[in-house]
């Protein structure tokens, strides 16, 4: 563990497992399927430059991003694979993205109207890949009516534009369901509508799509969650962990029977006990439910969080577990010796998802990579 006596709290980013992650998935969908991985939302949380740096060694197909935004700063940091934003773009951005040359998918006529005008202004070719909406309901032209915005789009392309791609995006692939091959139907069925040219590149699965039906996995697969270590859905193959949170001992305490801990002193001793504070809180991504619920590695050793946590601090009791000193370090997310708690863990007791954990985690906490040197 590489540490900085300093850091109060920080998180931990393995570069060596997010690139088996990625041969994991590589291998499940066969060679013929190029990868686009996602690094919207800071790489979902990991830090966005070190993330970008370790996939390009894979060759990626391009990059997926969400916002205008996040392609601007791919291009910052001098990526030069496709960068795609996947989510619809308020009106007032296509013009920037259309000028950097970022790709944009695209979900109604009217975004179709935007790019071709904006591309005119600016002097260059809009690059769009169509979204159909097949029960995503979010984003994408409506599969149904594929017909009827045919003329939207073949006027788009007589204008300039570049149809690069076509996707849509399952809603349900983490919970084994036939909803993912009703989605694939309408899928095909609007493409057929559209007469796509064969250069048009498809893509359909996300991770859990990928690891649940890899026959899906047309030329192209939009990864995130799996790659950073978050479990893509439950009976499907574990990721290996990326991502590890810690934080150091601030405050230890005797407590005695009746001693409360916390805001609305929600937790009080029984008898007498040994009570930790770590430099960590909901300011840093902790969720707050874990408060009372909870707990944490530390030697080796699982303690209990007590009471609620703070912005900036939380409490273990560490009672059974002897020799903690200030400074020493606590494992939020990670494993210490035969203790682990993974992304996944945390998520359940939270009552939320591991994109969520992953993503919440704050500025506040320095992403520490290891194994990016050597790559
Ligand atoms: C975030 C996102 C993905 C990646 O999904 P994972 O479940 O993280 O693999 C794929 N496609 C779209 C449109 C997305 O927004």
């Amino acid at each position: 563990m590489l540490t900085n006596p300093r850091d109060r709290a920080w998180v931990e980013v393995q570069a060596d497992a997010l690139l088996r992650n990625v041969s994991t998935l590589q291998q499940v969908v066969g060679p013929g399927s190029r990868l686009i991985p996602m690094v919207k939302a800071d790489a979902y949380g990991v830090g966005l430059s070190q993330a970008v740096q370790i996939l390009e060694t894979t060759n990626p197909w391009g990059f997926g991003v969400a916002t205008l935004d996040e392609g601007l700063e791919l291009q910052r940091l001098g990526v030069i694979y496709p960068i795609l934003v996947v989510s619809p773009l308020p009106p007032a951005s296509t013009e920037a993205a259309v000028e950097a040359g970022l790709q944009l998918g695209i979900s109604n006529p009217e975004a179709l109207s935007l790019v071709t005008d904006a591309a005119e202004r600016v002097g260059r070719v809009a690059e769009i890949h169509i979204e159909i909406d097949t029960g995503i309901g979010r984003a994408g032209f409506n599969w149904k009516d594929a017909s009827s915005w045919k003329y939207d789009l073949d006027h788009a392309v007589n204008l300039g534009a570049r149809w690069v791609g076509s996707y849509t995006h399952l809603h349900s692939a983490d919970e084994d369901h036939d909803t993912v091959l009703e989605q694939w139907t309408r899928f095909q069925e609007a493409l057929r509508q559209l007469d796509v040219p064969d250069s048009v590149l498809i893509h359909i699965v996300n991770s859990a799509g990928a690891l649940r039906f890899p026959e899906l996995a047309t030329s192209a697969i939009r990864t995130g969650i799996f790659l950073y270590g978050g479990r893509a859905g439950v009976g499907l193959p574990d990721p290996e962990p990326v991502v590890s949170v810690y934080a150091r001992v601030i405050h230890i305490r005797q407590a005695h029977a009746g001693d409360t801990v916390g805001y609305g002193a929600t937790y009080r001793a029984e008898a007498n006990e040994c009570w930790a504070s770590l430099g960590i809180g909901y300011g840093d991504g902790i969720p707050r439910l874990l408060g009372n619920r909870g707990s944490i590695v530390i030697h080796g050793c699982r303690a209990p969080i007590i009471g609620r946590i703070s912005m900036d601090v939380t409490v273990v009791n560490i009672s059974e577990i002897p020799n903690v000193s200030l400074g020493d370090v606590a494992t939020l997310i990670g494993s210490d010796q035969d203790e682990q708690i993974t992304v996944d863990d945390v998520a359940e007791q939270a009552d939320t998802i591991g994109y969520e954990i992953l993503t919440g985690l704050s500025p506040r906490l320095p992403r520490i990579w290891k194994g990016l040197d050597e790559q």
